[in-house]
């Protein structure tokens, strides 16, 4: 997390951002002109917003002293140092709401890319996952305060231009620079605010959505960006059938410059420009960034730590596409595949999935937030039945849409939906390290038959269903709950002709 940004959400909501941003060919140079409206949540003589101080001539933000930072109109103090901007408001008192306006220019260090795609093209790509956003926006730099965003981009013409919202309007301005104007209706996370400026094809896409849907590809690439990436509304009503409404206004999915695979900016996802190649399918890659739309941009963690809340559910939302699509067997290939990255983590980096103790954001882009976080996901489903799953995460979605939760807020509403108390598997799959390293015995006694498990993992045993295949196919139902433990056998089984888990429905290792 960017230090301080949980005391500056102490003192002020941030309502909305209008950011008109300049752009030009010459140099990396961006000048900004910024309105901020805030709520104040407590009486309060100073606060920050979170930008990036200039640290050598132009790298980073320097505010404009000369218009200073207005609040309603009228100059107050303020002062720009360590990555803060400390604005001190004229007698503000909880639950006031007020304007800030100052302008600031610089060449950004990073968040916004200023540079050249594979085809040697110049490019602006904002790109401010977890918090980077504030090398370009003046913002409180953290998930949990939602805000508006309206982007005015001016920029040489030759320029395509997606942003954030929808397009309100195009205008020509002299020496051949154009201004677009966008406008978003939603409180989104500044970490999936954008804008992007490439040689674009745009391709509309025909759906019966009700919202607009299109490819931006390179003009270079677009025949391929096209054919890869027109699955994006059949996904898209997948979810929307599943989960409830698409939370945006537009559907645009954009090559880009992303340093991830795929960056899922709220309504115009941007797709790193080396996956548009080839035969190469980009179906699960887009489908983790729809998903996101829901998981992650519209319900979001409500801080760092619960970033599964995301990663975990794009990740599983795609096995669940997946399983629709193309069938179990292929949806227990990438559950077993997500098993083995979860196993080979935990080996290098034991760790909670609720993970408070991380130093650095980035590390928590890690299997136990994506992978494991799915297999919770999955276990939850098998744990409730899929009517109480999936009526659980609408509930979830629809207390929590635009909005922040926790992970425990999220078991609140599964445990609601589903009537069982679930404190137990959220505490151990959760808050515990590790999973069920198992080791399997067939015993002999009075001529009855056992099959025994044994839990070989350190400490307390985990709760959990095993299921076993029988020779003749027929699935049992065992509920684990103690380091060793005997079931007893219809006959004499022999241990190698016993499938474990045969459906793939639990995180375990064999010892
Ligand atoms: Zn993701």
């Amino acid at each position: 997390m960017f230090p301080g940004a949980k005391a500056q959400s102490d003192f002020v909501d941030v309502l909305s951002y209008d950011v008109e941003i300049s752009l030009n060919d010459s140099s990396n140079l961006i000048k900004v002109k910024e309105s901020v409206r805030l709520r104040f949540k407590e009486d309060c003589d100073n606060f920050n917003l979170d930008l990036e101080s200039s640290y050598s001539e132009n790298k980073g933000m320097t505010v404009n002293s000369e218009v200073g930072v207005k609040e309603e109109g009228n100059k107050v103090s303020f002062n720009h140092q360590n990555h803060r901007l400390n604005i001190q408001p004229i007698n503000a008192k909880k639950g006031d709401e007020r304007t800030y306006y100052f302008e600031y220019s610089g060449i950004p260090k990073d968040g916004l890319i200023i540079g050249k795609n594979k085809f040697e093209e110049r490019t602006f790509f904002g790109d401010n996952w977890p918090n980077r956003a504030h090398h370009w926006i003046a913002c409180v730099d953290h998930p949990s305060d939602k805000a508006k965003i309206n982007f005015t981009v001016i920029a040489p013409k030759h320029y395509g231009c997606v942003a954030t919202g929808t397009l309100q309007k195009t205008e020509t301005l002299g020496k051949g620079y154009k201004k677009h104007t966008f406008q978003s209706k939603y409180d989104l996370p500044t970490k999936v605010m954008v804008i992007g400026l490439a040689n674009f094809a745009v391709n509309p896409l025909e759906t019966d959505l009700g919202f607009p849907t299109s490819v931006w590809s390179y003009q270079k690439d677009s025949a391929q960006g096209y054919s890869l990436m027109k699955i994006a509304p059949g996904i898209c009503q997948y979810f929307i059938g599943r989960i409830g409404d698409y939370p945006y206004e537009k559907l645009a999915n954009v090559q880009s410059t992303t340093r991830y695979g795929g960056m899922e900016n709220a309504g115009n996802i941007f797709y790193d420009e080396m996956e548009v190649k080839g035969k190469h399918s980009m179906e699960a890659l887009i489908a983790h960034e729809i998903a996101h739309q829901w998981f992650g941009n519209s319900a979001s963690e409500a801080d760092w730590e619960h970033v599964w809340l995301s990663e975990g559910f794009a990740t599983y939302f795609t096995d669940l596409y997946w399983e629709k699509q193309h069938g179990v067997d292929r949806f227990q290939e990438r559950m077993k595949h997500e098993r083995d990255r979860v196993i080979k983590f935990a080996r290098r980096s034991p760790a909670h999935l609720v993970d408070e103790h991380y130093t650095d954001i980035n590390q928590l882009l890690n299997p136990n937030s994506y992978q494991k976080g799915a297999w919770v996901l999955h276990m939850l489903r098998r744990e409730i039945s899929d009517l109480a799953f999936w009526s659980g995460i609408r509930s979830y979605y629809q207390k929590y849409q635009y909005s922040n939760a926790t992970s425990s807020e999220f078991f609140d509403v599964m445990e609601e939906v589903s009537r069982k108390e679930l404190d137990w598997f959220e505490n151990q799959w959760l808050y515990r390290k590790g999973h069920p390293v198992l080791s399997f015995d067939i015993q002999e006694e009075n001529q009855e038959f056992y099959f025994e498990v044994t839990q070989e993992q350190p400490g307390e045993p985990f709760i959990f269903p095993l299921e076993i295949s029988l020779k003749d196919g027929e699935i049992q139902k065992l509920r684990v709950e103690e380091k060793k433990q005997r079931f007893k056998l219809p006959s004499n089984v022999k241990l190698g002709d016993i499938e474990i888990d045969p459906n793939v429905n639990l995180l375990w290792e064999k010892f």
